[in-house]
């Protein structure tokens, strides 16, 4: 027997370090006729991986003559894009680290994480100038602004020209041998409190995150796909469809700046992609633009929907109108993200399917999942016990960069900040962030579960419940809901909608009739500014007993 250490027996593979070179390589040569399509509003311009490819060797060879060598950090301000895509190869190809830019952040965050990251270099649509130049004066590590598109550039001062720097470009002769363990890729979380926070991802976890997407039992891609990531390619990752998508030879979809539900429908009907991946407000919206308009939704094999819970009527309501399976997954910005996807399990009946996929989702093979309670002890997986849910694995942050966050972690857990139960096949079910959780009575209410009720009334258009402070109760639940255009709809008639489909004493006696739910730089619903209006005394609310 061995001990565990001192084991005498060695692999005979090949030590080879897994790197995003590889899936570049991969993707270049065996796909080469694969496109990748980016949406201008009127027309799309197409190009072959092969093409692609060649650019991305150029690109490098560019960034290198401006003296970008291993580890250094190159930004993106960019929308999805083919040359977004060229970056996110290019840059880590080359050992140099990717850093997304967050295109929705204010000025002072934009220049705190350009800062934080130190970017030397940062690649810019020629769209988002203006949005860059108001947190310029304030970059204090950025030599050289890339402007791709010929739009007026003169908010940023001199700038190089993405075309112009390409054409003069020899292409990197060969890649960099590098540790797979080394940095490829820098996103900030959105930062909901204090500043946002860096996530640097390697090119082993990049590399292993992508064949997990690609496993049938999680989105399951293959060459025949055509996929539409809406989710920003800012946005962890667009998660992580770019590398996975390029490794099965998928051909893109690239939204360009038209995430609208008018120019989304046109670009779906032209382009007919199989495969798409968006927070539910961008679905809701398009579901809802459906209703007046001819939308045609028939290319799609299947829709990724994640990063808040996914209501189950909108799921529903995309199955029975347009035939479109969505599909739930969750995950971070620290879990790369990939972390768990609804699949219905084994052995369950059609009509019972739709219970399993309107959970958060079953933990994906290469995560580990617990639940732990507020002493940090572990609780069953027994879909009754409710905890913090934590993570570890290789393609789990084990750190912030640049930042001692240490109650973040748990011996080594990522604490997701996330609270929820787990069945016994390891599917997850979230009932709130830490942050939003309602206690009324010493009683936990799940403001997820009130919002799905809530939406899956015909009249609603989008709900967000957060905690009201209340004398009796210390909290109660207040919902802030958008009606339908045209509709009228009363809190009384909500809470009759309610009764019945959750416990009488979660049913809101506080409700404020919105015009829209605020959203975060990435879509979500955004709790924290709806919460901030009550404190002011902005919302205006209608109490229903
Ligand atoms: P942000 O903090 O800006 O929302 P992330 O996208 O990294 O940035 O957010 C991760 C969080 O999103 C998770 O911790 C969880 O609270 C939420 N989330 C993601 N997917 C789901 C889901 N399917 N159901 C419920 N919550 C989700």
């Amino acid at each position: 027997m061995s001990s565990g250490t001192g084991n005498p027996m060695a692999s005979t593979m090949q030590p080879h370090q897994l790197a995003i070179a590889d899936i570049f390589r991969h993707g270049k040569r065996v796909h080469a006729g694969s496109e990748v399509a980016t949406f201008e509003g009127e027309s799309t311009r197409r190009a072959t991986f092969a093409e692609v490819g060649e650019r991305v060797e150029r690109l490098a060879g560019a960034l290198s003559g401006l003296g970008i060598r291993p580890g250094d950090r190159v930004g993106t301000f960019s929308w999805n894009t083919q040359e977004h895509l060229e970056v996110y190869m290019a840059v880590p190809c080359m050992g140099a680290v990717l850093h997304t830019l967050n295109i929705r952040l204010f000025p002072e965050q934009l220049a705190y994480v350009v800062n934080h990251a130190a970017d030397r270099v940062v690649i810019v649509d020629d769209s988002l100038v203006p949005l860059l130049a108001r947190a310029k004066e304030e970059l204090t590590t950025v030599e050289h602004f890339v402007v791709v598109g010929e739009g007026d550039a003169s908010g940023l001062g001199d700038v190089l020209r993405y075309e112009g720097l390409l054409a003069g470009a020899e292409a990197s002769p060969e890649w960099p041998s590098l540790d797979e363990a080394a940095a490829a890729a820098m996103c900030y979380t959105s930062g909901t409190t204090g500043h946002p926070k860096g996530v640097v991802y390697s090119h082993r976890s990049t590399y292993l995150h992508s064949l997990a997407a690609c496993a049938a039992s999680s989105i399951g891609l293959l060459e025949t796909d055509r996929v539409l990531p809406v989710v920003p390619m800012f946005h962890a990752m667009a998660w992580g469809l770019p590398y996975a998508a390029w490794m099965t030879g998928c051909d893109f979809v690239m939204p360009g700046r038209f995430l609208q539900a008018e120019p989304l429908a046109r670009l779906i009907a032209d382009e007919r992609p199989t495969i798409a991946g968006a927070v539910p407000t961008i679905w809701n919206d398009l579901l809802h633009h459906a209703e007046d308009h001819e939308v045609d939704l028939s290319s799609f094999r299947l829709v990724v929907c994640g990063g808040s819970a996914v209501p189950r009527s909108l799921m529903e309501a995309f199955e029975e109108r347009h035939g479109v399976e969505i599909v739930q997954a969750w995950g971070m910005t620290e879990t790369s993200p990939l972390g768990a996807i609804a699949r219905p399990p084994k052995g369950v009946a059609p009509e019972e399917e739709m219970d399993w996929r309107a959970r958060t989702g079953r933990v994906v093979a290469g995560v580990a999942l617990r639940i732990v309670d507020d002493g940090g002890s572990e609780l069953p997986w027994d879909g009754e016990a409710v905890g913090e849910i934590e993570v570890r694995g290789p393609w789990i942050t084990g750190s912030y960069y640049g930042d001692d966050d240490s109650e973040k972690f748990h011996d080594g857990w990522l604490r997701t900040g996330d609270v929820g139960t787990v069945e016994p096949n390891g599917f997850v079910q979230i009932t709130d962030r830490a942050k939003d959780v309602i206690k009324s009575g010493g009683e936990w209410i799940s403001s997820v579960e009130l919002e799905n009720e809530i939406m899956a009334h015909d009249s609603v258009l989008e709900a967000a419940v957060i905690g009201a402070e209340d004398e009796k109760w210390g909290e109660r639940p207040l919902a802030c809901v958008v009606a339908k255009p045209g509709v009228e709809i009363s809190a009384a008639q909500l809470r009759d909608h309610l009764d019945g489909r959750v416990a009488k004493w979660w049913i809101p006696e506080r409700w404020a009739f919105v015009d829209q739910v605020p959203r975060t730089s990435v879509g979500k619903f955004d709790k924290k500014v709806l919460r901030a209006r009550h404190e002011d005394g902005d919302l205006e609310i209608v109490v229903e007993s």
